[in-house]
């Protein structure tokens, strides 16, 4: 929902604390010189803005839920000023999903006789796991689901990005082997039919066997310092503006 929630009287959307306003998820990668963004949810244009990001040369989508696709719409902007579409790598179902979620994009405009969609690109994942260089940079990935969606996870070299995982297969550990930083989703204390708790989050993170693992994708119920208070040295709560070096 984004930290503050809307109306919300709690403690953490009341909070001080810059580590309790929480955009929604996404990364930002930095790999051989090229600029990768890691889901573009509704706080996209915001992110943007705050953290100078003036160029993209690709986008990795996870999956299709608002939280992670709502600023799709924001990405013309990268076309307006560049002149060149915009790659984005994701799953088949993740753009048949884009296709039916967002229809207007796939459609020409008067003005030009193109769609907005002729402003992206779509480099298309067509198995459930596998390897796919995106923009020259080496990523391996594999699926999960959530509530039915089919959901991508990402790994370059040893760093795995793992978010909105709910039901897994246990290969899904075989290509997290080796990873040393892994950032992973948990809700809050108690597990819901779409995420992980905490403790699931740590249990799968110990299974992952990850050196360091940042979680994402956290609601109001977790205070930023009350929570990391509780967390094993080696798990710690992710903020908006964390850089990680990979
Ligand atoms: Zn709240
Ligand atoms: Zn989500």
């Amino acid at each position: 929902m984004g930290i503050p929630h809307i109306g919300c009287p709690c403690e953490v959307c009341h909070s001080a604390s810059a580590f309790n306003k929480r955009t929604r998820s996404a990364g930002l990668f930095t790999i051989q010189g090229k600029t990768l963004l890691l889901d573009v949810g509704p706080d996209f244009r915001m992110q943007a803005l705050r953290h100078q990001i003036t160029h993209l040369d690709g986008v990795l989508i996870t999956h299709t839920h608002s939280d992670h696709i709502a600023g799709i719409d924001d990405l013309r902007v990268f076309y307006f000023v560049e002149h060149k579409k915009l790659p984005c790598l994701l799953s088949r179902e993740t753009l048949q999903d884009i296709q039916l979620r967002y229809p207007y994009l796939f459609r020409p405009m008067p003005s030009d006789g193109k769609g907005i969609a002729a402003q992206l690109e779509f480099q298309v994942l067509e198995h459930d796991h596998g390897n796919a260089v995106f923009q020259g940079v080496q990523f391996s990935y594999f699926s999960y689901f959530q509530s039915g969606m089919k959901v991508t996870g990402f790994r370059y070299g040893n760093f795995a990005y793992v978010s909105d995982i709910r039901e897994y297969d246990e290969k899904v550990f075989d290509h997290l082997k080796g990873v040393h930083t892994l950032v992973l989703s948990a809700l809050r204390h108690h597990p819901t039919p779409m995420h992980f708790s905490l403790d699931e989050a740590i249990a799968f993170s110990r299974r992952a066997n990850a050196k360091m693992t940042y979680l994402t994708h956290i609601a109001h119920d977790l205070d930023h310092e009350k929570t990391t208070a509780l967390l094993p040295s080696d798990i710690r709560m992710s903020y908006d503006g964390l850089e990680i070096e990979i």
